[in-house]
């Protein structure tokens, strides 16, 4: 069962602006390896601070953000198109001496590149590699900006390398990069940074220290962003994890307690409450259509002589076994088989008529015979056997009410407890005529 109390109140009322799954459904949790409710307690009590979930966790985790994931690259991708082109304005201003190139660069190879590369992202199956390709991507417009720079031997050159912070900005929060992989990238950026410094014609110190620290400093505040923000969303989605886990076994445990309210303890069949509702569904039903529904009441034999002689749990057992005979021999889809007191079975076969039940009653009654359960105390027969009554009713004629197709069944039942016992009658027929 789900463990719920381990997890702090604070996180309960937990608030993100993370990853937040459209739906809570409990299909969309893995049939094949189920997740273990515990290890989702402890890692929120965790914090999480590694960025990290155990391996098999952590597989899912990708598996099920993968889809909002790759959303967000297209998004971002599209938006990064603009803005990355929009540059060319300060291309223009600060560097003309490159515009021609800068024009190049960005409009014709790193737009089409990136319109490719997000058709490509789609086709990537692995989420990690989807990651690793952001990498390679943020690294590109950093070298397209760095080299502009370097090429130019226009004096704002050396100022215009801080655009490499726009670059840091947009992939640590608009793109919601992953901390390590932000990190990566990061570290590339600044080692382009430093490339930068060196390569630059006479690159003045006074620029290159402040932009660098600048450039460090927008790292440093975006990362520890980055940072929070993939803490925020794994937390969040443990949360909605923990929530779907906890739908799972709701819906479990309602399963099972809704099929014990139907079904008799000992005999396993179903009980009177589920035969009486499974008697008017199909009544109703048969009024529309004109279906003949029959009824089988069997009673086992000197039962009471029975339980005298053998005791109480061999009579259970004996119980257990009528039943599974029953089941055995009254398998059709529309039959139900219900415990209807003590020693006493009701069949309810729907769509099926007089003769056609009393052949199914008769098939029965060998059946249970047949089990060669020893009853030496029993004043008629030698082994456990049983009487049964039949009665059908065709609802839509409206002669009899299911009560009254009851009574005839318990009828028939008594008439063949009267005619000698282990034999069934038939409601309304001869027993030359049920042959
Ligand atoms: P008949 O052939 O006329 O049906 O005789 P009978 O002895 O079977 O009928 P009677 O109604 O006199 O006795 C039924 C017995 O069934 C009495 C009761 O102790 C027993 N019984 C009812 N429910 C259970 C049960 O759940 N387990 C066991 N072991 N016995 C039960
Ligand atoms: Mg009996
Ligand atoms: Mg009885």
């Amino acid at each position: 069962m789900y463990v719920v109390s381990s997890v702090s109140p604070s996180l309960l009322n937990y608030e993100s602006t993370g990853f937040v799954p459209s739906q809570l459904e409990v299909s969309q949790l893995p049939e094949d390896r189920p997740v273990d409710a515990q290890l989702v307690d402890s890692q929120l009590a965790s914090g999480i601070r590694t960025l990290r979930f155990p391996s098999q966790l952590e597989t899912y985790y990708q598996e099920d953000t993968a889809s909002d994931r790759l959303q967000l690259m297209i998004n971002s991708g599209l938006l990064v198109c603009l803005m990355f082109n929009w540059m060319l304005v300060s291309d223009w201003l600060l560097i003309p001496d490159q515009f021609e190139l800068a024009l190049r660069l960005r409009l014709f190879i790193y737009t089409p590149v990136t319109l490719v590369g997000l058709f490509v992202l789609t086709r990537i199956q692995s989420p990690s590699l989807r990651e690793v390709l952001l990498i390679v991507h943020g690294s590109g417009a950093a070298f397209i900006s760095i080299a502009l720079c370097v090429a130019s031997s226009d004096p704002y050159a050396t100022p215009y390398v801080v655009s490499l912070s726009s670059i840091v900005m947009f992939t640590n929060s608009v793109m919601r990069m992953r901390f390590y992989q932000a990190a990566v990238l990061d570290a590339i950026i600044l080692g382009l940074y430093i490339c930068a410094a060196f390569l630059i014609q006479d690159a003045p110190y006074e620029l290159i220290i402040p932009g660098g620290l600048l450039l460090v400093s927008t790292i440093a505040f975006t990362l520890y962003g980055a940072y929070r923000q993939e803490q925020d969303t794994r937390i969040n989605w443990l949360l909605h994890l923990r929530e779907r886990l906890l739908l799972k076994d709701l819906e479990a445990t309602n399963q099972a307690l809704h099929d014990a309210s139907r079904s008799d303890m000992l005999t396993d069949v179903a009980n009177r409450r589920h035969f009486d509702e499974h008697i008017h569904a199909l009544w109703e039903a048969a009024l529309e259509d004109g279906r003949e529904i029959s009824l089988l009441m069997i009673d086992v034999d000197h039962f009471k002589a029975y339980n005298d002689r053998y005791g109480h749990p061999t009579g259970d057992a004996c119980l257990k076994e009528v039943a599974a005979a029953l089941k055995r021999r009254l398998r059709r889809p529309g039959d139900l088989i219900a415990r209807f007191g003590g020693e006493e079975f009701i069949a309810v076969l729907d769509g099926t008529p007089l003769k056609t039940a009393a052949g199914a009653a008769e098939r029965v009654r060998k059946g249970i015979e047949g089990l060669n359960l020893l009853h030496a105390t029993s004043s008629t027969h030698a082994v456990v056997t049983a009487s049964i009554g039949v009665a059908s009713a065709r609802p839509a004629d409206g002669t009899m009410s299911i009560q009254q197709l009851i009574s005839a069944a318990d009828d028939a039942l008594y008439k063949a407890k009267q005619a000698g016992r282990n034999r069934v009658h038939t409601h309304g027929m001869t027993e030359l005529e049920a042959a």
